[in-house]
Formats: structure tokens, sequence, C-alpha cells
């Protein structure tokens, strides 16, 4: 029987920072399995756009790690504001609704800038100041807003292509559609993995094994058991491969089980794009997030969220469930010419998704009527009480300025009229054509519940609370972390933190 040091299962983000830190610290004989083909390397970690939250000092602390460092002269017009652990701490709690295990959230918040060094430095992640999506240019000056400042420079891919480099530097093994089945126990230690290769079953002995196999996003029966009616209709934006097997791997030697199990972290999403996986070349480029410069109503012509509750990477993450549960499980973004110019490119450009274009709101009705909107009279009353009560708002307070970047309190809600549904924020009539509109269903990214670990070692629990002898467990499989919703670009730094762990603690297992 083959023996390892470390068996990792999952190729992702996760598995991939768990492999290189157990080598770090003194494993020598590393294998990643993957039940993916290798084509598909990397999990929804190759989908995402880089994005990584970490606790930092503001502009000056963050220099070092970055590719993109720019000039003197665009150094002088940045606003980036520290984002301290409490801020980071906060985010996670106030989305959380207060559930979040409190050991994690410090685990995570505490080492995450460590973390983000160690991916530049050790993994050679090629960091970049995400201006294109956490920065908008006001009065000449470049500002971050939403506490989140880094990407990577290709998205996904790059992140993915820097852990196969430094993988193949490590001498890391790595083997592809080679799923694991099952784990090999020892007294009440886990001492091996059983894996197809080959179409053959195959024992493989292990020290330790680090699970990070990903959730269960991917599954449509394990959606509708544990989320819920209709989450069969959402749209998968990454791997097809997270079904969950990571958990019934768990569940038979013992784990315990933890976390927001109804929950998941699901986005606006192009309509057009597939149902069952992300697409490798667009990747992340469906997402659809322009929805705080405008509005957004479902096939009955009503508006359902606060568009402009808070900046987009603390709303986001739910508002894929709010579309799934409207009817037909779809909705329209929609914007007036007077902020179109502000929309991602990535995301909106030419060619990227279908944009609905009417010189008025009566011509983009019966264009949207052609897409699904039922109600062409109550879309166009709620489009007629919703510039009535911005502009109710604007006569009461003709002093505010609207600022993309911070919350501007351009609001629906005056002392003249209160919307039943208020738009917070960035409230502008939509009244100056041409009018666009963008068609967007939901789009699931990945699903909240999963094992209980321990924080410091990342050792996983078991259903009697003591760690489980060489299992641990990293990135999505974690549970507990994230409730309901989520701060955009935990999930990678969330992986690293906890990778980095389990891979440290692998590497005690074999002293
Ligand atoms: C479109 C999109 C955009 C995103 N953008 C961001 C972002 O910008 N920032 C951010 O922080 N997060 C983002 N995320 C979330 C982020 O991708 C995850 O938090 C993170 O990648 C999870 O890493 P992971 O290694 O746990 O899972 P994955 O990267 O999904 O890896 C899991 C791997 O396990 C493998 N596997 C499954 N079952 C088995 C088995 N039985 N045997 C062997 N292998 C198995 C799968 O094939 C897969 O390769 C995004 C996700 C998507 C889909």
């Amino acid at each position: 029987m083959d023996l390892f040091d470390c068996i990792v299962i999952g190729s992702g983000h996760a598995g991939s920072c768990a492999a290189l830190s157990a080598v770090e610290h003194g494993c020598q004989r590393v294998l990643i399995i993957d039940k993916c083909p290798e084509e598909w390397v990397g999990g929804n970690g190759y989908f995402t756009a880089g994005a990584h939250r970490t606790v930092h000092g503001g502009l000056y602390d963050l220099l070092s790690i970055v590719k993109n460092r720019p000039s003197p002269e665009v150094l002088e017009r940045i606003d980036m504001t520290p984002y301290t652990r409490e801020n980071f701490a906060s985010d996670i709690m106030r989305l959380g609704d207060g559930k979040s295990d409190p050991a994690l959230v410090d685990a995570l918040v505490d080492n995450s800038r460590d973390a983000v060094d160690w991916l530049a430095k050790y993994v050679g992640t090629p960091f970049t100041f995400s201006f294109n999506r956490q920065a908008y240019e006001v009065n000449g000056r470049q500002k971050f807003w939403g506490g989140m400042v880094l990407s990577v420079e290709d998205g996904g891919k790059g992140l993915i292509a820097a852990h196969q480099r430094a993988l193949e530097k490590a001498g890391v093994m790595v083997w592809f559609d080679s799923p694991a089945l099952s784990l090999v126990t020892k007294g009440d230690s886990v001492s091996g993995v059983v894996v197809r290769k080959d179409g053959q079953e195959v024992e493989l002995g292990a020290r330790a094994v680090i699970l990070a196999a990903g959730g269960f996003e991917a599954s449509a029966e394990l959606r509708e058991r544990h989320l819920g009616a209709g989450w069969k209709l959402a749209r998968v934006r990454g791997t097809p491969y997270n079904t969950g097997d990571g958990f019934a791997l768990a569940k038979a030697v013992g784990a315990k089980f933890t976390g927001d199990w109804g929950g998941c972290h699901s986005t606006c999403w192009d309509a057009s794009a597939a149902a069952d996986a992300g697409e490798r070349d667009l990747t992340n480029q469906f997402t659809k997030s322009g929805y705080p410069l405008g509005i957004m109503v479902n096939a009955n012509g009503l508006r359902f969220v606060d568009e402009g509750e808070d900046y987009r990477n603390y709303t986001y993450a739910k508002f894929g469930r709010a579309i799934l549960h409207q009817p037909g499980g779809f909705a329209f973004q929609i914007w007036d010419s007077k902020v179109i110019r502000h929309l991602r490119k990535e995301e909106y450009g030419d060619g990227i998704t279908e944009k609905i274009f009417a010189d008025s709101l009566s011509e983009l009705a019966d264009k949207l009527a052609g897409h699904g909107l039922g109600q062409k009279s109550t879309f166009l009353e709620t489009l007629d009480h919703f510039n009535a009560a911005v502009r109710h708002h604007r006569d009461e307070y003709p002093g505010l300025q609207w600022d993309p970047a911070v919350k501007d309190g351009f609001s629906t809600q005056s002392s003249v009229t209160k919307l039943a549904l208020p738009k917070s924020n960035w409230a502008l009539t939509l009244d100056t054509p041409p009018y666009m509109a963008v068609k967007v269903a939901c789009g699931v990214t990945f699903t909240f519940g999963g094992l209980s670990i321990d924080a410091r070692s990342a050792a996983v629990l078991s259903e009697s609370g003591r760690e489980i002898g060489g299992l641990f467990c990293t990135g999505e499989m974690v549970g507990g972390l994230f409730y309901n919703n989520y701060p955009g670009g935990s999930g990678l730094t969330a992986g690293a933190v906890f990778g980095r762990k389990a891979g440290r603690a692998a590497a005690q297992t074999i002293r």
C-alpha cells in the first residue's frame, strides 16, 4: 500500500494552500487527489475574481504585495482607509446575524494579513489593488469602499496558475479523475483514503488527511434537501464537482456537522448562463452586480430588495436567494443613462451579456415583456412611485452629493414619501434615456453548512467534540463561519487561513 505523509482531498484554493503548508512544515510525500479531470483543476477557486479580504493598515501597508503598484501621482489620489480586525470581525458577525462561531471568526481575522503575505511571497499569488471592482473615481480621486481592496491578476485563473506552479515546485503530486470514495480508519484515527484511480479502487495510507472537497452547491438534489424547495433551479457558478462528497466521507467517520445548512452564498447571475456548471472562459463575468446603481424588478414589475441597503459586497451574496424566490426565479436590473458608464465592463460590456435598451420606460416595458415581464402597468407604476420618492427626497436634502463610493444617503424616504421598500443609498431617478435592462437569475456559489473544526488546528471534531486523529478540514467544507450572508472576499482568505493551519497540524502528526 502506498503511504503518504499527507493526502489532501480537493485541488481548489483551500486544498492547494493546505498541501503547500504541509510541505512547508516538513511533510515529504504530499498528494492531492481530485475527482475532476485535469482541465477542471482549481475547483471554484478558478472561477473567482481573486478577491481577498484582509485586515490591513491602508494603502502603504499593502504596497509591497501588489503587482500593480500605482505611480506616485496615482498614489496621491487614492483613498483607502485601513480595515481593522474589529471591522472584519464585526462585518462577519453583523452579516451572519451574530451566529458565526467567534473562535473561527477570530482565527480568520487575526491570520488574514499573514495569510495574504504568505500567498504573495510563498505561493507567488499575483495580488493587485482591485481598482475595477472596489473603487470608484469621484472628483478625481480613486475611492475604495466596502473594506476589500485586493484582487489577483487574471482573477481565479491567475490564482490557480500560481498554485499549480507552487505545487510543482514543492513536489506535491496531484492526481485528477481520482475521487475519494471513503476514509480509512485505524482505531479512532483516520489513516488513509480509498480512491478510485484508473477505474480501480485503491487504498492509500496517510498520516494525515485534509478534507478540502468543497460544499454541496453543485448537487441539485442536496440543494433541494438542505437549502429548500426551488433551489434545484439555481445556476451553478463554478465547478460542477462540488457535490457534497466530502461530507459523506466525514459523516462515515463520526464527524460533527455545524453551521448554516439552510444557507449559501448566491448572487445575481446572468439569466442566460448554463444551469449546472460555470463556464471556464468567462468565469465570474456572468456576475451582475450593478444593482446598487439602479433598481431590480421581478416578473410582476415589483421591486423586492433594497438595492442600496449597503455596499454591494455586503449584499450581493444574499440577493441571489431573493431572486430565486421571485415568480419564475428571475428579475430585471434597470438603469438609465446617468449611471450606465459606471457599470463594470467585465460584467456588462458588449458581447458579455444581453443588454436591452429603450428610449422610454413604456418601450422598455414592452421589450421586457418579451423576456418574461408580465405586468407592464405595475412596472410603470413602480418606476413612477420610485422616481417621485427620489425627487421628494432630493427636494428635502438639496445639499447631498451622489457618491457611489460612500453610503451617500441618497434615498427614497423623505417626510413627503416613504416607499414600503426603500432604496437607502445611491437612489437616482430613472428618467433619462436610453434605459438599459439585463435579465438575471440566482447563481449559487457555495454552501455555508459544514464540519465542526478546532479553530487553532483545523482538526475535524467528532460528534462527541473530540478531535478525530489525522483528519483536518479547510475551505467550503468548514461549517460555522458564515450564516445567511457574507462579506465579499472572505472565502478565499478563509481557505488560506485554515488550509495553512491544517497543513501545519498535518506536519505535526508525523513528528
Ligand atoms: C464564480 C465564483 C466567484 C467567486 N469569487 C470569489 C472571490 O472573488 N473571492 C472569494 O473569497 N471567494 C470567491 N468565491 C468563493 C471561493 O471560490 C471559495 O470560497 C473557495 O474557492 C473554496 O475553496 P475550496 O478549495 O474549499 O473549494 P473548491 O475550490 O471548489 O475545491 C474543491 C475541489 O474538491 C474536489 N472534489 C469534490 N469532491 C471530491 C472527491 N470526492 N474526491 C476528490 N476531490 C473532490 C472538486 O473537484 C474541487 O476541485 C467565488 C466562487 C465562485 C463560484
